[in-house]
């Protein structure tokens, strides 16, 4: 077999058998199938796309690469949770707690930061000590013992999809349904939960931009989740604006305990309740209503906030900052963004929004760069609101004064500030499950 071949039969628009997708991957995993020859085929699959059958074989081949991970020693139904990738998405780290609070149990490995997304490793990692990288049996303990713990991924988690993405990355081939929903996918079955929620984005700071594109991907996700025997359910949410009012870590991480504690911004609530209550569903909990009620109640009555903290204190993390948010280290320099016009806010660029906060310091700009987690964006006003020429917009926060420049230049050009009220769009469009797609926005 060769790959010349291979790609040759893919840019034409051919069907791959399973041999010769296996061929792909393992080549390329053992390093006998070089960089340049994979891009092309990633570049050929982003264009011809693949059938159900490849896509099936792909994901599973790629999910084997590595450790399937057995989760039998922790008790009853686990459910694992994974967002395809947004700006200030912080919601792993409100459902997880009130899931564990509620009974459930989460065993769930998390990434960092990607391109203009944040990742909920480099939240944690903005509680000073907080461990993300466990040994397994610890991990196990965690979850038997809380009923929650995040981790990050290990490096023997999917090594094809850890190749891939970094090659996506930087061949323009990430936004491709079968090569996110193969990515995705492949880390779920190898991490081993019993049922999976999918938090599918859509929008100006997703990867997918319409709510069709983002329907046919959360289509053929559940149907590789079910076909593997997960129970799995997927939202789509939206991501034409950021979440909450705070983008960077330690911020997020303070929105993140306000909520929980019940004072949270009402669109990262109203989603994290209806996330957290479909993974409470797929744990056989109740109903949807009834789950509905058990997530509300655990922010309610404080015992998804205590959850968080035992996570947290069992991870080594210092729960100081959570019990008291004004320890948190603060960012040297400060700045307010003042509107330039008057206006509603009728749109905002969510990816433009992300690299601001990354060029503040949030993010990284390079492979492996640290991270500062005292820096990011605070935003005061959002898509809908009316404000007047000068009104504060929004806080930046960082630790090099010179990138304030170039973030706000970037911030205010992805605002669109016009005299029309925009029309109000549902924060979750639909809900996709084994039996069909249930339609929120219709
Ligand atoms: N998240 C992933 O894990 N993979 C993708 O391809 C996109 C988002």
């Amino acid at each position: 077999m060769r790959m010349y071949d291979i790609i040759m039969k893919k840019r034409n628009g051919g069907e791959l058998t399973k041999a010769e997708i296996e061929y792909m991957i393992d080549g390329y995993v053992k390093g006998s199938i070089p960089d340049y020859q994979m891009s092309s085929m990633l570049m050929a699959i982003y264009f011809q796309g693949m059938s159900d059958e490849e896509l099936s074989i792909m994901t599973l081949c790629m999910a084997h690469s590595g450790d399937m991970i057995d989760l039998s020693s922790i008790e009853g139904i686990k459910v694992d949770k994974h967002s395809t990738g947004g700006v200030g998405d912080k919601t792993t780290l409100i459902v997880a707690p009130i899931v564990a609070a509620c009974g459930g149990k989460v065993a769930k490995m998390s990434g960092r930061g990607l391109g203009h997304t944040g990742g909920t490793v480099d939240k944690m990692e903005a509680i000073p000590n907080m461990q993300t990288a466990i040994a397994e049996d610890k991990f196990f303990d965690i979850v038997n013992t809380h009923g929650v713990s995040v981790i990050g991924q290990s490096g023997e988690l999917a090594p094809a999809d850890k190749k891939l993405y970094a090659l996506r990355d930087v061949t323009a081939t990430v936004e491709s349904i079968p090569l996110i929903a193969s990515s995705i996918m492949s880390k779920k079955l190898a991490a081993g939960s019993d049922a999976i929620l999918l938090d599918v984005k859509t929008g100006s700071g997703a990867f997918m931009k319409t709510v069709e594109d983002s329907i046919e991907l959360a289509q053929k996700m559940v149907a590789i989740g079910e076909g593997n025997d997960r129970k799995t359910v997927a939202l789509i949410t939206d991501m034409d604006i950021p979440l909450g009012h705070a983008i960077g870590n330690s911020l997020e991480i303070i929105e993140v305990v306000k909520t929980l504690q019940g004072e949270g911004p009402e669109d990262l609530t109203t989603e994290s309740v209806e996330i957290a209550a479909n993974m409470l569903y797929l744990s056989q909990m109740g109903t949807l209503a009834e789950c509905r009620k058990l997530a509300a109640k655990a922010i309610d009555d404080g015992s998804a906030f205590a959850k968080l903290v035992a996570m947290v204190e069992a991870q080594g993390g210092d729960v100081s900052v959570l019990k008291n948010v004004e320890n948190f280290a603060k960012a040297p320099y400060e700045e307010t963004i003042t509107a330039q016009t008057d206006g509603y806010i009728s749109h905002m660029n969510t990816e433009k929004c992300g690299i601001a906060s990354v060029i503040l310091g949030a993010g990284r700009e390079i492979k492996d760069a640290p991270i500062d987690f005292s820096a990011g964006i605070i935003m005061l006003k959002k898509t809908g609101d009316y404000v007047k020429k000068g009104d504060a917009i929004a806080k930046f926060f960082t630790s090099k004064e010179e990138s304030l420049k170039s973030a706000e230049a970037l911030y205010q050009e992805a605002l669109e500030i016009g005299g029309k009220m925009p029309e109000e769009k549902p924060l979750i469009f639909a809900r996709i499950t084994a039996n069909g797609v249930e339609r929120y926005d219709q």
